[in-house]
């Protein structure tokens, strides 16, 4: 089986695989009903969340504008340190909103001080923050930043997206009173792509119910009518429904914590491997992405001449920096099903690759 040691969409189990490959089922049914609770209820548990799970049946990037559409009337700040938090500033103006971007280099962090500042000059309905920028594997200090908006601005609605970080490394939905929390399949929950999971508290869903033009494929009081009859307002991509039930059980049986230590023992070990062979990680110490570690190509590695190598010699591959960074970083995601064994087997194949 190839390794894909990029940020999603990444590799799948073969029983996972196999758990799709089950009879359709009418999704007003009992059976599929059934289905759907089961996964929707142990989602709670890696969300750590006692609120609600929306399944949806789209990829994440569709959460980010479930967000806005529902949860912003006007004025809504995005944090913007990377291409995906960009993005969902992006969103937020095209969806008409009057969106304030506050912006953070590249390869730093969303910062608590930055923050509070913005939030004492303007008043916002909500703020958007990304924990985990797949574009420079930069994670930020969500409680913290959390923390300040409710110290600053109380009724301000927190907006994150998890898409490659949650359930690869711990986010406390409840404790950390996150308001709005966005994840895709392909990532740290090593399904396929196309399906999404937002968990969002009664606060949210309270706003939601003030907010005009929701739209309707994206209207969060439609998916609600439906999510407490365990199904969906349309017809849902029933097969990653059997999957994410399927994983999750894995996932849970695996253990959280257990799940979150290999990843970041596994992203660890790319860092110091990377430093012992003179290449900085793009991110600062404080702030390093536990599922994507991002590596300064110090050495002016032909990425795309490793990547051959490494296909041909062992079937996987990494990711090439994102955007700008193209060349002159590249990305190894240790997230999902990857072992160190894999991670091994990977810097085994790079010294090859170097020494040659
Ligand atoms: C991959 C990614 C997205 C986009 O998710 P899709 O499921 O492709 O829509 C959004 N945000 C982050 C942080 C990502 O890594």
């Amino acid at each position: 089986m190839a390794h894909m040691f990029v940020p999603g969409p990444v590799d799948v189990a073969p029983e996972v695989l196999q758990a799709m490959a089950q009879p359709m089922l009418p999704h007003r049914g009992k059976e599929y009903e059934a289905i759907h609770r089961r996964a929707a209820e142990k989602a709670q548990q890696i969300f750590y969340t006692q609120y609600r799970v929306f399944i949806g049946t789209h990829s994440g990037s569709g959460m980010q504008e479930t967000g806005i559409r529902n949860l912003v009337e006007k004025d809504v700040l995005s944090c913007v340190n990377g291409a995906f938090s960009e993005r969902w500033y992006d969103v937020a103006v095209s969806n008409g909103k009057s969106a304030d971007r506050l912006d953070f280099e590249w390869g730093k962090a969303v910062e608590p001080d930055a923050l509070r500042d913005a939030l004492k000059k303007k008043h916002y309905e909500a703020v958007t923050i990304v924990h985990n920028e797949t574009s420079t594997g930069v994670e930020s200090p969500l409680k913290e930043l959390a923390a300040v908006v409710r110290e600053v601005s109380p009724d301000t609605f927190i907006l994150v997206d998890a898409v490659s970080s949650l359930a690869g490394s711990k986010i406390e939905m409840d404790a950390w009173d996150v308001d709005f929390l966005l994840t895709s399949s392909q990532k740290c929950l090593a399904l396929p792509p196309g399906l999404s999971l937002a968990g969002v508290n009664d606060r949210a869903m309270e706003k939601a119910a003030k907010v005009q033009n929701r739209g309707w494929y994206f209207d969060l009081l439609l998916m609600e009518k439906h999510r407490v009859k365990n199904s969906t307002a349309m017809t849902p991509v029933i097969p990653l429904v059997y999957a994410l039930d399927f994983q999750l059980d894995r996932i849970l049986a695996e253990g959280l914590d257990a799940r979150f230590a290999r990843h970041a023992a596994m992203s660890q070990r790319v860092y110091d491997w990377a430093e012992a062979h003179g290449m900085t990680p793009y991110a600062d110490a404080s702030c390093r992405s536990k599922t994507v570690a991002t590596i300064g190509n110090d050495r002016n590695l032909n990425i795309s001449d490793l990547n051959k190598f490494l296909m041909e010699k062992y079937q996987i591959r990494i990711a090439n920096g994102y955007g700008d960074l193209k060349d002159k970083t590249f990305r190894i995601a240790t997230m999902g099903e990857t072992s160190m064994q894999d991670v091994d087997t990977l810097l085994a194949g790079m010294e090859a690759f170097m020494a040659q």
